[in-house]
């Protein structure tokens, strides 16, 4: 039987590092992020909807998608997100779907959906994994500062710009309360490390027949 876990954190908190972790131990991730840029590749219908939308300032100069411009402009104005979601999720919920049919057909024993804004869009039924069944939802949590810190750092934005990205975001302190399992990543990656191979032997572990 394969168990499906939703994985999700706030941004910088370590949702990708703790989905590699997972991923060296055995499990499958989808990461709805990487099926976003596959999906809007150059040429795709789903950039075309996008352009048409946004016009082409969302363009670089090679014809792809200039997220970090498209990202500038949806999350500074919540009605121009709700319409770019509206183009993207449900392509995308889709596409996950059939990778996790896939995935149990091969019996799989443990799938996790890497998911962003997993818990927003639960909250709202609008989200690409709105809909999905989980067996458990797994958050990444930091305190605000950790978040703030390591985004900035990664991504090289200053701090006001990956402040807005946070606050644009459910806090992770109530994602965390609607969580089955959270990952502290505020420690060393030493000590996440631990915290995940835990939890993937709880998640695999064979259930008890009655
Ligand atoms: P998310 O996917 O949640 O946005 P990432 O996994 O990309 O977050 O982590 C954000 C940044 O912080 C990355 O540059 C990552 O390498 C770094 N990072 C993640 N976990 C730790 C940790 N425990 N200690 C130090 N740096 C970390």
């Amino acid at each position: 039987m394969t168990r499906v876990v939703g994985l999700t954190g706030g941004i910088g908190s370590g949702k990708s590092t703790v989905a590699a972790l997972l991923r060296s131990l055995g499990a499958e991730v989808i990461d709805a992020d990487a099926i976003v840029r596959e999906l809007q590749a150059p040429g795709s219908p789903l950039l075309a909807e996008i352009v048409a939308e946004f016009k082409s300032s969302i363009l670089d100069a090679s014809g792809g998608l200039d997220r970090e411009a498209l990202g500038r402009l949806v999350f500074a104005d919540a009605a121009k997100r709700a319409r770019l979601d509206a183009i993207v999720h449900p392509k995308v919920g889709a596409e996950m779907a059939r990778r996790l049919d896939e995935a149990r057909r091969r019996g799989v024993p443990l799938v996790v959906l890497d998911v962003p804004l997993l818990l927003e869009g639960r909250r709202t039924g609008r989200g690409s994994a709105a809909q999905f069944p989980f067996d458990a939802i797994v958050v990444v949590h930091v305190p605000e500062s950790v978040q703030l810190e390591r985004q900035m750092r990664r991504d090289g934005r200053d701090r006001e710009e990956a402040l807005r990205r946070i606050r644009s975001q459910m806090p992770l302190d109530e994602k965390r309360a609607l969580a089955d399992h959270v990952i502290d990543n505020s420690g060393s990656l030493e000590k996440t490390e631990h915290e995940v191979r835990a939890l993937y032997e709880l998640l695999t572990r064979p259930a008890r027949s009655a």
